[in-house]
């Protein structure tokens, strides 16, 4: 028989932080000055519940740039701009291949999924704004209702991804080619690099997480940010494509929807029931935090949060 699970309200978060500090291994990323100077031994941890509740442990309340884990986000702002148009424009399967790998679906020319590099540059590309300052303050604007407060963006960490992304300039020509992204190429990567550049901090993400988990609605601000019917779709997805070609292990060892990002930075929506969010550089050889990993199965563990938690 199944022990009842820990009340989260009182689940002890700076257990879990002295657990996983102990945990080594990973690299830092190096594709920018910004991120390669993270430093290895940042940890924070944070949970937003339905009721508004947020809790943090560790540097919770320190800001890093979002990188990839503003790719849900995007697509959800996406389908809501385009009335879900942007599932015509951006395919759902996973790839089993880098974040970065320069390819496309075969046949449409379209991207693989909203999680990888291509799929999210062309998102950002369908968020309304007429031009690029219009969208660029719509994203803000957008991830903003997520978060539940003013987000802002780290400009340099902006200009060097959009100055050295050489991999973002390279996916947005071969969309162009393929007719796939009506945008300009520069414009689409800028757009991509200064959502990457957004500054949050563990507990803003978990609650953007939360409001994803939560069908749309923020639990902090209340405010019903997308249609119940977008979360779902972008939750979907996450379960399916948000640890890139680590996506199958997550599901089993986690079991949470989730998404991982270069900062070390790890997103989770729980379906129904809470938001999360692990921030630790070390990552993976699949660019995924590996303390962020083992704080999130000891999360799922400890608070019952397995999609298939019942059987
Ligand atoms: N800004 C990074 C890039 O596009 C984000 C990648 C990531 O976090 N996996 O290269």
């Amino acid at each position: 028989a199944k022990v009842p699970a820990p009340d989260h309200h009182t689940y002890d978060l700076d257990a879990l932080e002295e657990r996983v500090r102990r945990e080594g291994g990973g690299e830092v990323d190096d594709s920018i000055p910004q991120l390669a100077g993270a430093d290895p031994d940042f940890f924070g941890v944070a949970l937003a519940q339905a009721d508004g509740s947020i809790r943090g442990s560790g540097d919770a309340d320190v800001a890093f740039s979002i990188q990839s884990a503003v790719k849900p986000f995007l697509f959800a702002l996406a389908l809501v701009d385009t009335d879900g148009d942007a599932l015509e424009r951006v395919g759902i399967e996973p790839t089993g291949e880098a974040f970065d790998a320069i390819k496309l679906e075969s046949g449409t020319g379209r991207p693989p999924n909203p999680m990888v590099n291509a799929g999210a540059l062309l998102t950002a590309a369908l968020v309304d704004g007429g031009n690029a300052e219009g969208r660029n303050e719509r994203i803000l604007r957008g991830l903003s209702a997520f978060a539940g407060r003013a987000l802002e963006v780290d400009e340099d960490v902006a200009r060097n991804e959009h100055l050295l992304g050489d991999r973002n300039h390279a996916l947005a020509h071969l969309m162009r080619s393929e007719g796939t992204l009506a945008l300009g190429a520069d414009e689409a990567v800028e757009v991509y690099a200064r959502a990457c550049a957004v500054l949050v901090d563990a507990e803003a993400l978990a609650v953007m997480g939360a409001t994803l988990a939560l069908g749309g609605v923020n639990p902090v601000t209340g405010h019903h940010v997308v249609p119940s019917r977008v979360a779902r779709d972008v939750v979907a997805v996450m379960a399916t494509c948000g640890v890139y070609d680590g996506s199958g292990r997550w599901m089993r060892r986690v079991g949470i929807p989730a998404k991982s990002s270069v900062s070390g930075a790890i997103v989770l929506s729980a379906p129904g029931v809470l938001g999360a969010a692990v921030v630790s550089p070390p990552l993976d050889d699949q660019g995924t935090s590996v303390r962020g990993r083992i704080a999130s199965e000891l999360l799922s563990e400890d608070l019952d949060l397995h999609l298939f938690g019942s059987l």
